[in-house]
């Protein structure tokens, strides 16, 4: 977008930010819901950075926005205790780029974030859809766009253990017999945690809560947080819903599970701000605006004037 990188637009959307997110009592948070950072740009990936659009990301997050890590921000919006212009950064799933790529970028510029880790993922070493993503890309016909997002939507809300199977049998049948590593191993969320990151639960493999018996459920959530203990030796408190729609992917019986499993603040992908009285188990996110068409003041007084007029 023409603003970003313009300091004039920083001053205005810190000015708007000061109205609309005071510190304390009336504070908004504003919670980044990130994935991937990839070395270069990806048509089938299209929404995901590079590593040049996040570093300017973080840059104007950090120069916009007083960021703390997702569980300590959600406890001081209830305490409202916040500071001003108050936001998170959130990364969802466990990705290896997360640790080659987007970390170092946010330790050099001493800007926390939270990684919401699904850990069965971690140990299988690849998400189904990535194994669609790639079979459907290594046929290379000019519908691959159309067919891979029909192919991933149909997917995604089958049973796991058949979309498990539809996804690896497209891969060895398209590409071979060996699956790729592209997620993060146990030892690089470990360095994470002890690099002083967040680490948050995202389940064990990742299904739609809402399409699971509750006993199914329960395990995967209370599998992730017992995951986390065994690889970082921390008890996680944050925690993100797998595809994160509020009514459809989850109902409000698995925000009791996740706080039965020792979670404090949970995240949704709902896009708006939290405000004073927002659930700690359903915090909205939004995504980096400024790069989706919208200008950075813009997106910015969307978010929040979406958190005085809801509910
Ligand atoms: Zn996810």
């Amino acid at each position: 977008m023409a603003d970003v990188g313009n300091v004039k637009s920083y001053a205005v959307a810190r000015v708007a930010g000061d109205l609309m997110s005071p510190a304390n009592r009336r504070a908004r948070l504003t919670v980044f819901c990130y994935h991937q950072v990839l070395t270069g740009f990806d048509n089938l990936r299209p929404g995901e950075p590079d590593e040049q659009q996040f570093l300017n990301d973080i840059r104007l997050i950090d120069r916009v926005f007083n960021v703390l890590p997702f569980g300590e921000a959600v406890k001081r919006l209830e305490s409202g205790s916040l500071p001003g212009r108050a936001a998170s950064i959130t990364f969802d799933d466990g990705y290896a780029n997360n640790h080659e790529l987007a970390a170092p970028i946010l330790l050099s510029a001493g800007v926390p974030a939270t990684f919401f880790i699904a850990g069965g993922a971690i140990d299988r070493g690849v998400m189904w859809n990535d194994l669609v993503i790639e079979s459907v890309a290594s046929a290379g016909s000019a519908s691959q766009a159309t067919k891979l997002s029909a192919t991933l939507a149909e997917l995604k809300y089958r049973p796991m253990a058949e979309r498990w199977g539809a996804a690896e049998r497209m891969y060895r049948n398209a590409i071979g017999p060996d699956l790729p590593r592209l997620m993060m191993t146990r030892e690089m969320v470990a360095d994470l945690a002890n690099r002083g990151f967040e680490i948050g639960g995202h389940t064990l493999n990742h299904p739609i809560l809402a399409a699971l018996p509750d006993d199914a459920a329960r395990s995967e959530i209370e599998g992730c947080a017992a995951w986390i203990h065994d690889v970082t030796g921390q008890t996680p408190k944050s925690f993100a819903y797998p595809n994160g729609v509020p009514g459809r992917d989850y109902q409000p019986k698995h925000a009791v599970m996740a706080r039965d499993a020792g979670f404090e603040a949970a995240a949704s992908t709902e896009w708006s701000v939290a405000r004073p009285g927002t659930n700690s188990l359903n915090i909205p996110r939004v995504g980096p605006w400024w790069r989706q068409g919208r200008t950075l003041t813009a997106g910015l007084c969307r978010g929040y004037l979406k958190s005085y007029i809801a509910r």
